[in-house]
């Protein structure tokens, strides 16, 4: 396969077509700014297009036959595999991961299509017992699933590729045509996994991957009337504001958080130490269900910090691609920037830097606050980098209170070693999911995915993906006679 990247050359992939475009999107290296690549930019009336051709396609394909939809499928995920290294790569250079967790992604991704081409299968309705309602005893009839058309996806920079497999994997599945718009910091894994599908022979127009400004052909996206069902990924602030423009779309947002973890006395220490800097370093804290609040019980708050402290400090940080860097830098040095205030802040409110805490161009040190004042932005928002605050708290009822006290819920982690405990935190903690002796970082493709308050609306994870990605459609045959 030819693996060479069409988008060095400036383009998008619209319809089944590279196109380039008088302007461009240039894609830099985070670490050090350096230009990997350039992107067509595309217009308004590009996304337009790539829409209408979605819809055509879609209306000549008729219904689309699942045993090609799980053919294509298959393929692209074998396809990626066969790439991974590639694909890693790709990842690698253009976003924030290391090479190795790059290539965990890519992994992922492969996982995430195969998911899809597995539930292409199962894509199926039920019979109705109308006779249930006097009067309907000579009726019979059943609800199937038809998919809605057009998809309109779009994607942040902090997982490139396994993010976009997610909403086109589903979509593909149900025979949806799909068009997505990745961030325009990370164009290039999207647009790679389109090549991949192009050459496993998913029709023209089928998928478009679009790059440009999200507020311009993302804003044409979500309020295009051919798209029936918007698949957002990113923000809570962008979330909210594409929600207005959608009417009545079928809509998922999967957005933002600040997870909270929480660790009893009775817990397997040096695990959750271990699992919870794991899940608070990872991809250098980008990440809707990094690890960002801990609460300790007190009794063995002293031993967790000094524990956590040097976990932190044995992880080192420098160049993506190097086998033994385990954290890269943030996506942008205006992100760093950004963190580094909010330290700053926390500090300014009393916080105490246990480890950490400054900044050089994109790379912010893996950070450890403790003290940390309720007031603090970092206490109540999401960081989105590689900072976590540890605070003491006297007991598990607290500290779910302490957890449930943000504007957020995607992810939750509990350590504890005992049954009720943990069933006292999945009954009271408001999320999405809760770890019981995993950090919040930990999740699944095939596993519902999303958030309460703040975090989301709808599921993501392959199969509740679909959910939205399709329409139920109900058929009654009203017989002459009774049967
Ligand atoms: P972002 O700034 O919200 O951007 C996400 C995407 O939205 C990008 O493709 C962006 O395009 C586009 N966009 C921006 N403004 C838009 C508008 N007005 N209309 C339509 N599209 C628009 O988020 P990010 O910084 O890339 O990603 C980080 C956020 O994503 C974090 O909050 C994180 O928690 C969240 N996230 C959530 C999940 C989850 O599953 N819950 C997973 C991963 C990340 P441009 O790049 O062109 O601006």
């Amino acid at each position: 396969m030819n693996t060479k990247l069409e988008t060095q050359k400036g383009k998008m992939f619209l319809a089944g077509r590279w196109v380039s475009r008088e302007e461009t999107i240039d894609v830099r290296n985070p670490q050090n700014g350096e230009k990997i690549a350039s992107v067509a930019k595309a217009s308004r009336e590009d996304m337009r297009y790539a829409i209408e051709l979605g819809q055509e396609t879609f209306d000549s394909l008729g219904k689309w036959p699942v045993h090609q939809r799980i053919a294509v499928l298959k393929r692209v995920s074998q396809l990626l595999l066969e790439n991974q290294e590639d694909f890693a790569r790709t990842i690698a250079l253009e976003g924030s991961k290391t090479i190795n967790e790059a290539r965990g992604e890519a992994k992922r991704a492969a996982q995430t299509l195969e998911i899809a081409a597995e539930e292409a299968r199962r894509i199926q309705g039920e019979t109705i017992n109308f006779d249930q309602n006097e009067g309907s005893e000579n009726r019979i009839g059943y609800y199937y699933y038809s998919p809605v058309g057009v998809v309109g996806a779009i994607t942040p920079f902090n997982d490139p590729l396994n993010l976009v497999a997610h909403k086109v994997g589903p979509a593909i599945a149900a025979g949806n045509a799909i068009v997505i718009k990745p961030a325009s910091s990370t164009p290039l894994s999207a647009l790679k996994l389109a090549q991949i599908f192009s050459e496993a022979g998913l029709p023209d127009g089928m998928l478009s991957v679009i790059t440009g400004s999200g507020g311009e052909v993302g804003d044409e996206l979500v309020s295009h009337p051919y798209v029936k069902a918007v698949s957002f990924t990113g923000g809570t602030d962008t979330g909210k504001e594409i929600k207005e423009k959608t009417g009545t779309k079928q809509v998922s947002m999967e957005l933002g958080s600040n997870s909270p973890v929480i660790v009893l006395a009775d817990a397997d220490l040096e695990d959750a130490v271990d699992s919870s800097v794991d899940g608070a370093f990872a991809a250098a804290g980008q990440n809707c269900i990094g690890v960002q609040r801990v609460y300790v019980e007190e009794a063995i708050y002293a031993d967790y910090v000094e524990k956590f402290t040097a976990a932190t400090n044995r992880l080192t940080t420098g160049d993506k691609l190097s086998e033994d860097t385990d954290m890269g830098p943030l996506i942008t040095e205006g992100e760093a920037k950004r963190v580094e205030g909010l330290i700053e802040e926390a500090v300014s409110l009393g916080a105490e830097i246990a480890t950490g805490g400054k900044r050089n161009g994109a790379f912010v040190e893996p950070t450890v606050l403790v003290n940390v004042s309720p007031e603090a932005t970092i206490a109540k928002e999401e960081i989105f980098g590689p900072v976590v605050m540890l605070e003491s708290v006297p007991d598990l009822k607290a500290a779910v209170k302490r957890a449930n006290d943000v504007d957020y819920g995607l992810h939750a982690g509990i350590f504890t070693n005992n049954l009720n405990n943990a069933h006292y935190a999945i009954e009271h903690l408001n999320v999405g999911g809760v770890m019981v002796n995993d950090s919040s970082d930990y999740r699944i493709d095939a596993m519902p995915f999303g958030g309460t308050k703040q975090s989301g609306i709808g599921r993501e994870g392959v199969k509740f993906a679909i959910e939205l990605m399709t329409e139920k459609k109900v058929v009654n045959f009203k017989l002459n006679a009774p049967f």
